[in-house]
């Protein structure tokens, strides 16, 4: 029997397997896709502010350095929010073998191609391992603790603990990696608007010479995203001109944070467990982070041979009290902003300061937003809910 085995080999799984095995445990990593990292199904954006979690990232998997984010309102109108520490677009496919390789040069075992299709569990009520099927074989593997870090759209978080995406708390995304665009090149581009994308918005992420990611997320609907990017497509010729060189498709949680991520023998973490930013829907800071600390506690554990479910509860402590906590303030600017009419949107962004922009996607100086809000006698109610 290993120590701990692990469903999912995106950024939440294998984090969480680099710490367990530089502490000593044997892990093991078990990814149902023929290659880590691919179909990549990501805006690949990230800051570089996010090291301090990931560590240095390596040349290989960054694709584009970027100063900050364009922000547009529906009139055209934009301001400039510019990071200090600036941020990347990856190359999610090289970089997800990254964080896969680190995992094992730590000691970790991670395996491509192998489908996990149930849970094994003792006369007690504890998870005690895997039943999978690699190259046509099946096989179980007998683990003490098993980590599912599946992403959103896995039934296993659904079997275990009832933890799902309410439709109305995830966004359908569709995104089209695209070569021959104009664009303003170390800036991502988001464009809100409720016409162009109802609830979500619409991003251009430079990646390379005249090659950009451009996708969309809206709340599920019967107009399907495809269709709102021809809309967009026809505002921006600069873009349509382009050719489509990769699809992508999924879909992204933006709430439903879960209040307990464990039982006996088993932890929730990464998008598995809706840990993604709710207003712009970024998910791999959040995955490590999660994975790291839920290694932690998982680690502690196993030293005292103790993985009830009274013991794990310290990993929803720990990440709520770091984490949870905060996108839960993000969540409600989320709520508040998808109240705002296109006319309230073009408002803000003149109101707004640039540096103000970064602050609010981080759960900060919301009452600053409040205030502006308030101008509008109308508005009192909907930015009552940020204080
Ligand atoms: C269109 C789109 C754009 C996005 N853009 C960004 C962005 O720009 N920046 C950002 O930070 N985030 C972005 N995200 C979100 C981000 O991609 C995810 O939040 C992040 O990858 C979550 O990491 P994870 O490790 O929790 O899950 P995942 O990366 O989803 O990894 C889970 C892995 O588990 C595997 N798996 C599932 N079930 C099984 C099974 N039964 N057996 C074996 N393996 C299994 C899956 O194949 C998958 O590889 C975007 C998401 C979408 C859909």
């Amino acid at each position: 029997m290993i120590d701990a085995v692990i469903v999912g080999a995106g950024p939440a799984g294998t984090c969480c397997a680099k710490k367990l095995a530089e502490a000593g445990f044997s892990v093991k990593v078990y990814e149902k896709r023929a290659e880590i990292g691919a179909p990549k199904r990501c805006g690949e954006g990230l800051s570089e502010a996010s090291q301090n979690f990931v560590g240095k990232i390596p040349e290989r998997c960054i694709a584009q350095r970027m100063k900050g984010a364009r922000l547009y309102a529906p009139n055209g109108r934009y301001l400039d929010a510019i990071l200090t520490e600036g941020g990347f677009i990856l190359e999610r496919k090289v970089f997800d073998k990254w964080l896969a390789e680190e995992a094992i040069k730590a000691g970790a075992s991670v395996q491509a191609n192998t489908f996990v299709s149930g849970l094994l569990k003792d006369s007690k009520g504890y998870y005690t391992g895997v039943k999978g099927e690699f190259m046509g074989n099946e096989f179980e593997e007998k683990a003490r603790v098993v980590i599912c870090a599946t992403g959103a759209e896995s039934p296993i978080r659904t079997q275990v603990l009832g933890v799902y995406s309410k439709v109305n708390l995830v966004d359908s995304c569709i995104q089209y990696e695209m070569t021959n665009v104009d664009m303003v090149p170390d800036m991502i581009h988001i464009y809100l608007s409720n016409i162009l994308a109802p609830r979500g918005y619409v991003w251009v992420f430079p990646k390379g010479e005249h090659r950009a990611n451009v996708g969309l997320g809206i709340v599920p609907q019967e107009k399907k995203p495809g269709a709102y990017m021809e809309e967009f497509f026809k505002e921006h010729p600069e873009i349509s001109k382009g050719s489509i060189i990769e699809v992508n498709a999924g879909c992204v949680p933006v709430g439903g944070l879960v209040k307990d991520m464990v039982t006996n023998g088993f932890v929730l973490c990464g998008e598995a467990a809706n840990h993604v930013n709710p207003i712009h829907g970024g998910g791999i800071k959040e995955a490590v982070i999660s994975g790291q600390m839920a290694a932690d506690v998982i680690g502690e554990c196993l030293k005292k041979n103790d993985v009830s479910k009274t013991a794990l509860s310290k990993y929803n402590d720990d990440w709520w009290e770091l984490r949870g906590n905060h996108l839960k303030r993000v969540e409600k600017l989320r709520e508040t902003l998808e109240k705002l009419s296109d006319q309230d949107l073009n408002d803000l962004v003149d109101a707004l300061k640039p540096e103000d922009i970064i602050e609010f996607a981080r759960g900060a100086k919301l009452s600053i937003l409040a205030k502006v809000l308030m101008r509008k006698p109308r508005l009192v109610g909907i930015a009552m809910h940020l204080l």
